[in-house]
């Protein structure tokens, strides 16, 4: 791209620490606004990538423009006049000269260029020309500036860096390009040659120079290639890496399915499993009678039947004399889930315990002995279970329900004995393929996709203001039927009081209103944790017909008979939030009926809800709200513990996430602890970038 007056060689001996004030020409000032941007050291300049670039068409001089052609032309500022028209439109014209040849551009109504055009400047004019009078003329052309002496000596995207203010882009060009060419020989290349050639990958000093001066589209896509494909291989290399070391390492108590044992638990099951589910179990089986932890991802959309997949693993645990955790993300679940628990196993001789944090001191106390001692087998519980004075005789599986929270931390906290204990994660948050490949890479993952038989559809509709009256109408009818309701409003704020007013205003109106003459109940997160079991208690014994609710509800709530659900502001949720709502009514032998009232100011958010009225397919809502949200948003690699990706983007990367995932497995496979010294610079790469992150302190 742009070259300046003196180029240095580029050298393998350069210092890539050298600070940047001592970089060619930098200096103290401009070394400061650097600095202000992270910039430090050679290295650093080498790696912040240009974040867009300026297609340039094709640089021609004035004598080979031809009417009509877009182009560019590069020359020297020689005349600047701008012209009011009048009601505050003006005209700016300028001389732009190439030889003996001139070029006149004009911009109509931006006064405010008139100061970027200086007198005897270079500049690349791109647009369209046209011959007006004996000069050919661009109308509203681009305009690059390029510094003093700096001549635009090849074509292709022109890249465009992040500035600070006092630094200008001709400048920051001119300083990287500099910074190429005499450091970019020094940066270690961690691929052994016969890998790059293996993975077409441009080597690293080469993929430098193209992706700060591509010579074209297809040169700039090479090195971008391989900046990905780096990126992503380096952390699938670290999951690949966990989980070996996991595998490997890791002593877990066997704990196997005997035909007796697998005998006994399906006894307990009122129904026949589903073909997944007998296939999850499967898997499962496997994992953990092999005598390391089971490191494994169950998903499946709301209802789909995990939980009895994981009661099956829970139950394993039991037959072996272990016992089994339970995590549930919220106070309310881990009810729930004692509950279902409770119920499904009456029978046997498991005994359950609930641990959470609602529980009084002497309460605690006396669980936690409990659990010290054995006598429970079953611990359902919140994050209260991962505590320093929590004990276990021994625990033999921990299930987490809802993964989000969940961090190598707080399993390093239950490794307590010499064994680790197997880990089963359930989501009912489908996600996205690419998502799970990077948030969950290191888990092995079993789906659930179909849903036991004889689940009823829920009928979503998007409904316009004025149909208010009729929906409310067919709710009444429901509920005199037997049936029971939510209505669903969203958190305003993270002001709780808000949030507060308006639902308490909602039951205030539906109560007058609408819903006269039917038992209300109100959950939000204002109440305390007692309050809100209550409040669900009462619904789900028939006491309210009507629960009106913030999202607290959002996941885990089963209550068969309420089969009708309102949402209101729907524009405020997310898509899977509203996909996990709608789960709640479709779990009984009556069909759901669910009604969204928004506001929807956005494109976006129409998208968002007519997504969600037209597919019930919780796999799909997750690929097109990982769409429309773009990877800004992701479930968050940071939320996860990770560092953010730089440069790839997991949506539009897909295919080359499948294949650094590909050939991550297939190195780790080949050499479970990279210890090939021809590895030792990727390693060391992947253990800086992700050591901390995922706990891969030993695997060094
Ligand atoms: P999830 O945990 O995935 O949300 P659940 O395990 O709670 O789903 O299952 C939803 C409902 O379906 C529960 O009432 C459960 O008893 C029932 N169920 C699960 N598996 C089957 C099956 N194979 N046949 C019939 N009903 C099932
Ligand atoms: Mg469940």
């Amino acid at each position: 791209m742009t070259q300046g007056t003196s180029t240095g060689q580029s050298d393998a001996s350069a210092d890539l620490t050298t600070p940047v004030q001592f970089l060619k020409g930098v200096g103290p000032q401009r070394g400061e606004l650097l600095r202000r941007l992270g910039l430090r050291t050679a290295r650093d300049v080498l790696f912040s990538f240009p974040r867009d670039y300026r297609e340039m068409g094709q640089l021609v001089p004035v004598e080979a423009l031809r009417e009509g052609q877009p182009a560019c032309v590069q020359g020297v500022i020689d005349e600047v006049e701008l012209q009011p028209l009048g009601d505050g439109r003006s005209l700016l014209g300028a001389l732009v000269r190439q030889g003996s040849q001139f070029v006149r551009a004009v911009w109509f109504n931006q006064p405010f260029l008139r100061s970027r055009l200086r007198l005897g400047t270079t500049v690349v004019l791109c647009g369209t020309p046209s011959m007006r009078g004996f000069r050919w003329e661009l109308r509203q052309p681009r305009i690059e500036h390029l510094g003093p002496g700096e001549t635009l000596v090849r074509e292709g995207p022109l890249p465009v860096y992040r500035l600070t203010e006092g630094l200008r882009q001709h400048q920051m060009r001119r300083i990287v390009s500099l910074v190429v060419a005499s450091h970019a020989g020094a940066v270690d290349e961690v691929f052994p040659a016969t890998y790059l050639a293996e993975h077409r990958l441009l080597p690293i000093a080469d993929a430098l120079r193209a992706i700060h001066a591509p010579r074209s589209e297809a040169e700039l896509a090479l090195a971008r290639r391989r900046f990905i494909y780096q990126e992503l291989l380096v952390l699938q290399l670290a999951l690949a890496l966990r989980r070996s070391h996991l595998l490997r390492q890791c002593q877990a108590p066997v704990l196997e399915a005997t035909a007796r044992i697998d005998a006994r638990i399906r006894r307990l099951f009122p129904f026949q499993l589903t073909g997944e589910q007998q296939q999850a179990i499967a898997d499962i089986c496997g994992d953990m009678g092999g005598g390391h932890p089971m490191n494994r991802l169950l998903q499946g959309d709301v209802g789909s039947g995990k939980t009895v997949v994981a009661e099956y693993a829970m139950l394993l645990t039991v037959a072996h004399g272990y016992q089994a955790v339970m995590m549930a993300p919220t106070e309310v679940l881990a009810r729930q889930h004692a509950r279902t628990l409770e119920r499904d196993l009456h029978a046997s001789r498991v005994r359950i315990g609930l641990l959470t944090g609602a529980l009084t001191a002497a309460e605690r106390r006396r669980t936690l002995d409990q659990i010290a001692s054995g006598e429970l087998n079953l611990i359902v519980g919140t994050h209260a279970v991962v505590q320093d004075d929590v004990r276990f005789d021994r625990l033999g599986l921990v299930v987490i329900d809802e993964q989000h929270k969940f961090g190598v931390r707080q399993r390093a906290m239950l490794r307590q004995s010499g064994l680790d204990p197997h880990y089963l994660v359930m989501t009912a948050t489908p996600i996205p393929r690419t998502v799970s490949m990077t948030l969950f890479g290191d888990l092995d993952c079993s789906t659930l996709r179909q849903g036991p038989p004889g689940r009823q559809a829920v009928h979503t509709y998007l409904a316009a203001p004025d149909q208010r009256a009729r929906w409310w109408q067919f709710v009444r009818k429901k509920l005199l039927e037997g049936r029971q309701a939510y209505v669903i409003a969203p958190l305003i704020d993270e002001n709780e009081n808000l949030t507060l007013a308006s639902v308490r205003q909602l039951e205030q109106s539906l109560r007058a209103g609408e819903l006269a003459g039917f038992e209300l109940g109100l959950v939000h997160g204002g109440l305390s944790a007692e309050e809100k079991a209550e409040a669900m208690e009462r619904f789900h014994r028939g006491l309210t017909r009507v629960l009106i609710a913030t999202s607290v509800i959002e996941v885990g709530i089963d209550v068969p008979n309420a089969t009708l659900m309102t949402i209101e502001d729907g524009q405020r949720f997310g898509l899977s939030q509203l996909h996990q709502l709608r789960g709640r009514i479709s779990r009984g032998k009556f069909p759901g009926y669910l009604c969204v009232f928004a506001e929807m100011p956005t494109a976006e958010s129409r998208q968002r809800l007519e997504a969600f009225a037209s597919t019930s397919d919780g796999f799909e809502l997750a690929e097109i709200d990982f769409q429309l949200r773009g990877p800004g948003d992701l479930l968050g690699t940071r939320q996860h513990g990770l560092p953010p990706l730089r440069i790839a983007d997991l949506h539009r990367d897909r295919e080359l996430l499948e294949e650094a995932r590909h050939d991550a497995q297939g190195l780790i496979a080949a050499d479970p602890d990279l210890a090939a010294a021809e590895l030792g610079r990727l390693k060391q790469m992947v253990l800086r970038r992700y050591g901390a992150a995922l706990d891969l302190g030993d695997v060094g």
